[in-house]
């Protein structure tokens, strides 16, 4: 059982109030508005939300929940303090995270006076970078330290209202960013009776995650009201279609194409996207989301040509050719358009791919290629001519990762050469002077 306070009596602050009573925690909520004060302290929740009243009434008779506004007698009187005030939107967009700093002075005046180790929990939504602040801010007020005397971590909070109280006792995960042990240990114990794994990661990492989750929610909504209005004016229940694609658990609702990298190609993804969208256009439907995946995919064939280009050397060895390792097939290859356009921008370039060989390329693949890539004979290299390529390329871009490179390893990451990597050929590599990851 620990002695709890919780900065905010809002959606979060109420529901964490509640939960973490009943969870057998002495909770004091802490308010700046007077109202939501004084219900609370006569057990009555000041927001709307299955369950809640029961909770909160329960807590508040039975298991000592109160709430009030001064801020140091709570720490003083706590182990940990949840911090979950509001994080709204500024009129350009950005986050304002006044709220959040109002709370860290707080608690920082009153670490002044406290002798025991504190923990600061943020459950706000907040944007990577602000908890080092907010243990500036700590720091500063308090001169005390940071893991020594207090610690702050960043500890996102996945419930949704409606469905609140049932999510915060059953959780996807949860997610503890913290740069000490110590704390971490402690919000492990406070979590360990609830139903869900618990992560401890970096703090950057905890801080971004609900960012995109709730930017991949805003999607999954956006994609299927498109996919709706489609159906709509073809005839077919999109209800009916989407309970289909969900059915699909190996491609569509998985981890599959979520590993952040290089450009999508094929025959088919682009292709298939083109005649989806014409048909929306034939219908005068407006479907963005839809139509911007192929210019995103393009942006990030760009991207990897302006890395190129930051290089500043002009010959330039790509391995990889096909869209994706272990087949010949270049249509919509994006290793093929990266090739065009350097080619078309002047580069000597030089292309290895194990799969592709000039003379074994038939009918539309043979045709994609030449169409784009002139010479082709000219810029592939075969497994016999490994070394000479490797020595040629001053830009080295690993579009696929190949066992018959291995031997090569330490020429592929040699001092002489910029690597730029696209597939993480290895993971134990970082982001250095020469070798940069396009997503890592
Ligand atoms: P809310 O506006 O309902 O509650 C915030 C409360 O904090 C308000 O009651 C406000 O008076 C109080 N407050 C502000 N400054 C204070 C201070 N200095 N001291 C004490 N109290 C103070 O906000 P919310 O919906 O509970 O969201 C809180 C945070 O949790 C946000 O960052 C939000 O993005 C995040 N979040 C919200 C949800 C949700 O479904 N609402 C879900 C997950 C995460």
């Amino acid at each position: 059982m620990f002695n709890i306070s919780i900065f905010g009596g809002g959606y979060i602050g109420t529901v964490s109030g509640g939960c973490l009573s009943k969870l057998g925690n002495k909770v004091t909520i802490v308010e700046k508005d007077r109202k939501k004060i004084e219900l609370l302290n006569r057990g009555i929740a000041p927001i709307v939300e299955p369950g809640i009243d029961g909770l909160i009434k329960t807590a508040y008779m039975e298991l000592g929940l109160k709430a009030t506004s001064d801020a140091e007698t709570a720490v003083l009187n706590s182990d940990v303090s949840f911090v979950c005030v509001g994080t709204p939107s500024t009129i350009e967009g950005e986050l304002c995270i006044d709220y959040i700093f109002n709370v860290m002075k707080n608690i920082g005046s009153a670490l002044k006076k406290k002798d025991t180790f504190h923990v600061i929990a943020v459950r706000s939504t907040i944007v990577p970078g602000t908890i080092q602040k907010c243990i500036q801010i700590i720091e500063q007020i308090s001169k005390k330290n940071m893991g020594v005397d207090f610690s702050v971590c960043s500890n996102p909070e996945f419930l949704r209202e409606g469905s609140a109280i049932d999510d915060y006792f059953n959780p996807p995960y949860t997610l503890i960013g913290a740069y000490d042990a110590k704390a971490a240990n402690t919000l492990k114990i406070i979590y360990s009776r609830i139903n869900a794994d618990i992560h401890i990661v970096e703090v950057r990492e905890a801080e971004l995650i609900k960012y995109i989750n709730n930017a991949f929610h805003a999607l999954k909504v956006g994609f299927a009201n498109e996919v709706g209005l489609i159906c709509k004016k073809l005839g077919i229940d999109s209800h009916k279609l989407m309970a289909l694609f969900c059915l699909d658990k190996k491609l569509n609702l998985s981890d599959s194409y979520l590993k952040p990298g290089f450009a999508f190609g094929g025959s088919c993804l682009s292709k298939d996207l083109r005649a989806l969208t014409y048909i929306s256009k034939k219908q005068n439907l407006k479907t963005p989301i839809l139509n911007n995946i192929i210019p995103s995919n393009e942006n990030i064939i760009s991207h990897v040509f302006s890395m190129i280009e930051a290089t500043k050397n002009s010959n330039v060895g790509i391995i990889g050719l096909a869209f994706k390792k272990g087949t010949d097939d270049l249509r919509e290859s994006p290793l093929v358009s990266l090739t065009e356009r350097l080619i078309g921008k002047g580069y000597e370039v030089k292309v290895y791919d194990p799969s592709v060989s000039e003379a074994k390329l038939f009918g539309a693949n043979k045709e994609y290629a030449i169409s784009h890539i002139k010479h082709l004979e000219k810029c592939l290299v075969d497994e016999d001519e490994l070394d000479k390529f490797i020595e040629f390329a001053d830009t080295l871009v690993i579009g696929s990762s190949y066992q018959t490179l291995s031997k090569y390893s330490n020429g592929l990451f040699s001092q002489s050469k910029q690597v730029i990597d696209l597939v993480r050929y290895n993971n134990s590599i970082v982001s250095n002077g020469n070798y940069t990851g396009i997503a890592w």
